[in-house]
């Protein structure tokens, strides 16, 4: 099917580049394509390659009847080159290129791929769901290529037609130029004198929408919703508190999360770590992307009208998800809409930098900790905008470096926050590297680092350049959605008061089928899952203790069997892992960037995890601007 599309976008971008004033370009893209399919029908009528490119050349017809004045518009454009002056050498080139861009640009040739985008969608999801994908990506994704390949600047540089303004920032000379001061190890160790408690929320993807006894499966990404009908056998519907399966939770199991955390707990600091939206992904707009963070904020304020909250967005806050424009200020919208609703959280300072960055720091007084939030949105392979430069996104690890000089002088511990974690598959290598060697330098001084989005339980200990040896953990919080097929989930942490450094955590997680199967229960109470330190007979929550049980994942089965429970948030039961499972776990534990990982893993490598790594090529190298 794929060798199909790109036959068919390769001929008419070979016909369309070719085509001179008079000649109807359209008239030859048919002609190709049919001739092509005759000549393959008489060969091999019963193929199934031949059968799609009947389907393709239909198609074609259609896009052609829509667009009858696009061969015109190329004219128009085609004019542009008779008009250049090929000197100065470098004002020419851009001129040129910049032409072609637009080109490039007009509506006929992007109507055409996404007409093919669209039918090859259509193959493995629905309509609905493929035709919100392609209006709102489309643009974006085309738009951003184009940038990509056709950038003036980048192109007449190459030719050698104009100077470089930029350079190559090589990410071993940024590891030498950041641990070139790192001081001797000297991390502070829990004085057991007093603690303080910190809760997390991570990913509650809350539905506004669930309604109970609507179909729990059907052909979109997301069920249990009144467009999906009601089913005559009650146990097929959407229950109650939530249905753990392809939904997302109900609006008042949340709030019933809160009540009973509020007068459980007594929480000194809310972190919540994004992804607030539910995933119909086919109803996708501005309005539909904050609503919920609107309801969460709201709801937490009821239930904590003083504790201090620190909140960050996840990737499916951007509208479209995942896009969030760190180049440009087409996103402004939304950090627009989120400081409107954390303007009580936030001081002033924080909300500065909020509001022009996507990021803050803040410290928390009563503690002496600052807290670092992140837009990890800065990493995310499905953030096209990255594409454009994936050269540190918004200057944010440059500002990371120097917010922790300045705690490291005055030797305040700092928790790092953010929603994507750094060795996820889906963030940059190039970004999680870089991210490693400031965690590598100022191991001293962050204490704790807590990050979402995979939905699931697990950590990944962070490795020193030099030696190998553990200096940091990124602890992942499951999540509060039913969505992934888990239990609705939440995290308490227990930080020593003195030092700032985590002792322990505990999870929470419903037993969802008690309350739904007893109506009489109208008040939800969540169950101690475990407590880290002694769910895996650990000294403590060091990070050579994270490290200490990676390996155990990896040499004793019944830890693997029990981490690997926790992971899935204890909603499936859990026999023993096999070998490709177990290398998995470890691997993913073991290290934190993505590449690290995926060596590790070796020959259990699959097929889709080559593509994940594939994928971190996209943007190119790091460039920085010349001084
Ligand atoms: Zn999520
Ligand atoms: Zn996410």
């Amino acid at each position: 099917m794929r060798l199909n599309i790109l036959f068919l976008v390769l001929s008419i971008f070979a016909i369309a580049h070719v085509s001179v004033a008079e000649v109807p370009i359209f008239d030859l893209a048919e002609e190709a394509l049919k001739a092509k399919t005759l000549e393959l029908e008489a060969w091999a009528p019963s193929l199934k390659f031949i059968q799609e490119l009947r389907k393709i050349y239909i198609e074609v017809i259609k896009v052609r009847e829509q667009v009858p004045d696009s061969p015109t518009e190329l004219i128009e454009i085609l004019d542009l080159f008779e008009n250049i002056d090929l000197k100065p050498v470098c004002n020419s080139c851009l001129t040129f290129v910049g032409a072609i861009r637009k080109v490039a640009n007009k509506g006929f040739v992007q109507k055409l791929i996404e007409k093919v985008a669209d039918y090859a969608c259509e193959k493995k999801m629905s309509k609905t769901v493929c035709a919100e994908a392609i209006q709102s990506y489309g643009d974006l994704v085309f738009e951003t290529l184009l940038d990509r390949t056709v950038d003036p600047q980048r192109v007449c540089q190459k030719l050698a037609m104009c100077p470089h303004t930029r350079e190559r920032t090589r990410l071993k000379d940024y590891v030498k130029e950041v641990l070139k001061d790192k001081p001797e190890t000297n991390r502070p160790k829990p004085t057991n004198k007093g603690t303080y408690t910190v809760l997390q929320l991570s990913d509650p993807h809350v539905d506004l929408l669930y309604a109970e006894g609507a179909a729990s499966s059907c052909d979109q990404p997301l069920c249990c919703r009144p467009e999906f009908g009601y089913p005559s056998n009650t146990s097929e519907g959407a229950q109650h508190w939530g249905t753990i399966g392809p939904c997302d939770v109900p609006f008042r199991t949340f709030s019933q999360f809160l009540q009973y955390a509020s007068s459980k707990f007594d929480i000194d600091m809310i972190i919540w770590t994004g992804d607030n939206i539910a995933h119909d992904i086919w109803h996708q707009s501005q309005a539909n992307q904050t609503l919920s963070t609107y309801e969460i904020t709201q709801e937490i304020f009821k239930y904590f009208p003083d504790t201090p909250v620190y909140p960050m967005f996840g990737n499916h806050e951007p509208y479209p998800a995942d896009q969030y424009d760190t180049l440009g200020n087409s996103s402004s919208w939304l950090i627009g809409e989120l400081s409107d609703m954390w303007k009580p959280w936030l001081d002033e300072k924080a909300m500065e930098t909020f509001k022009n960055f996507s990021y803050y720091s803040m410290v928390n007084k009563e503690q002496n900790v600052k807290i670092i939030a992140l837009d990890t949105q800065a990493c995310d392979t499905e953030d096209f905008f990255l594409i454009r430069d994936p050269s540190d996104p918004m200057h944010e690890l440059e500002w990371l470096r120097k917010e922790l000089y300045e705690s490291e002088a005055i030797n305040q511990g700092v928790f790092i926050l953010g929603h994507i974690p750094p060795g996820d598959s889906v963030c940059y290598d190039q970004w999680s590297s870089r991210y490693r060697a400031l965690i590598d330098r100022f191991t001293n001084t962050v204490r704790g680092q807590f990050f979402g989005h995979t939905h699931h339980d697990h950590f990944q200990v962070v490795r020193s350049f030099a030696d190998n040896s553990p200096v940091g953990v990124a602890i992942i919080a499951p999540a509060f959605t039913t969505f992934s097929y888990l239990k609705p989930s939440f995290r308490i942490i227990e930080v020593d008061s003195e030092t700032n450094v985590p002792v322990n955590y505990y999870q929470y997680r419903l037993d969802l089928d008690k309350y739904n199967k007893n109506s009489a229960l109208t008040t939800l109470e969540w169950d101690l899952a475990y407590g880290f330190v002694e769910q895996y007979g650990l000294e403590d929550m060091s990070f050579e203790s994270f490290d200490k049980l990676a390996d155990q994942i990896k040499s004793d089965k019944d830890v693997a069997r029990t981490f690997q429970f926790n992971h899935d948030s204890g909603a499936h039961s859990q026999g023993y892992l096999n070998a490709r499972q177990t290398q998995k776990a470890y691997c993913e534990a073991k290290f934190s960037v993505y590449e690290d990982a995926l060596k590790c893993l070796g020959l259990h490598a699959k097929a889709s995890d080559v593509f994940k790594f594939a994928k971190q090529f996209l943007p190119g190298k790091w460039y920085s601007d010349k001084c």
